[in-house]
């Protein structure tokens, strides 16, 4: 089976990396150029749970894929953002049958996947592996997972049996999710939080759970997040996601999340409009209101405008 990892930044070429040291055929693609080039010329270096492999992966620019190539798999790992370019770029390359997995942050992916492939042949999850990108060809993988997957009609429960399989040889430790929805929910109440908060007020993880009123912050949000889950008919109870928030934000304290990265580190544009911007838009197309989520959002466009983020 070729596998294609679309998107081979961070966490893209931390999957691609299992997946390659399992004997898989993976090809690795990206849209910027820099990362292109290096893992390219130089191979990709990457440290995987502290342990160094230098790695020969096939890599192409999203615009310079050879005509014939043809995947079975597409594993989508870009930005949000970036999702409908890398769409467009690999479209010349899938068949009938080519299967889109698609574990990244946000809601609603989907929605713009499905003008590619059946919905059938989309495989959604979330993940809680976590990588990064040092320099162009330099990146690490850390952690165990999961990645929770799952189908998002009934007839596309064998597909998500052959990605589960792939992903379980190659220890990316996967798991099926009994309720799709809910597991993407839950991952926006995380995203929503941690990486919005931590992203405004510049702090570590920890540091949010040492201030009042940053908890009555993680709160407020989880709150309106829950309400607007249900128009996909999703019931989360919004005290016991707030209890597993403060938890989780314990035991992962002195890290910062990749939207503070992104933003703060590397002056780059984030993610917000596909998670608390998504969440108060959904929100309102169903007369729900959500305005700290949207408060969250305009504060971070105006955090990106100010930094003039790219
Ligand atoms: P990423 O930012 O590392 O890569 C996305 C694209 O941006 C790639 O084309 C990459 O080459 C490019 N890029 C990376 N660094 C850059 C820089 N400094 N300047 C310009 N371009 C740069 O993205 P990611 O962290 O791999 O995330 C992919 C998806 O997975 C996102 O939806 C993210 O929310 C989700 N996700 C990420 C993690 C994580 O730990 N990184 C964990 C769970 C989910």
């Amino acid at each position: 089976m070729k596998i294609a990892i679309a998107g081979s930044g961070a966490l893209g070429s931390g999957f691609g990396a299992m997946l390659y040291r399992q004997g898989n055929d993976v090809t690795l693609i990206d849209g910027w150029e820099p990362q292109a080039t290096a893992v390219k010329h130089e191979g990709l270096h990457i440290d995987i749970n502290g342990e160094d492999y230098h790695l020969n992966i096939p890599m192409y620019q999203d615009t310079k894929i050879p005509s014939d190539l043809q995947f079975d798999i597409v594993f989508l790992f870009t930005k949000a953002m970036q999702l409908e370019s890398m769409l467009t770029h690999i479209q010349p390359h899938i068949h009938d049958t080519t299967i889109m997995v698609c574990t990244m942050n946000g809601l609603k992916h989907e929605e713009r996947i499905v003008n590619y492939v059946d919905k059938s042949r989309i495989v959604r999850g979330v993940t809680t592996w976590t990588a990064g990108l040092e320099s162009p060809g330099h990146t690490h993988l850390m952690g165990s997972g999961p990645v929770e997957i799952g189908s998002l009609v009934p007839e596309g429960q064998n597909n998500v049996e052959v990605i589960y399989n792939l992903l379980e040889q190659a220890k990316l430790n996967p798991h099926k999710s009994e309720d799709l929805q809910q597991s993407i929910w839950k991952k926006i109440c995380v995203n929503g939080t941690a990486n919005a908060l931590c992203t405004i007020l510049e702090c570590r993880l920890s540091t949010l759970n040492e201030s009042e009123y940053a908890r009555k912050l993680v709160y407020d949000i989880t709150k309106e997040i829950v309400e607007v889950a249900t128009v996909d008919g999703v019931h989360l109870n919004a005290d016991e996601v707030y209890h597993y928030l403060i938890d989780l934000n314990d035991k992962v304290g002195p890290h910062f999340p990749s939207m503070y990265q992104d933003l703060i580190n590397n002056n780059r544009r984030t993610e917000i409009d596909y998670i608390n911007g998504a969440v108060a838009r959904l929100g309102s197309e169903h007369h729900i209101d959500a305005p700290i989520n949207q408060f969250v959002a305009n504060m971070v466009h105006a955090k990106e405008e100010q930094r003039q983020a790219k």
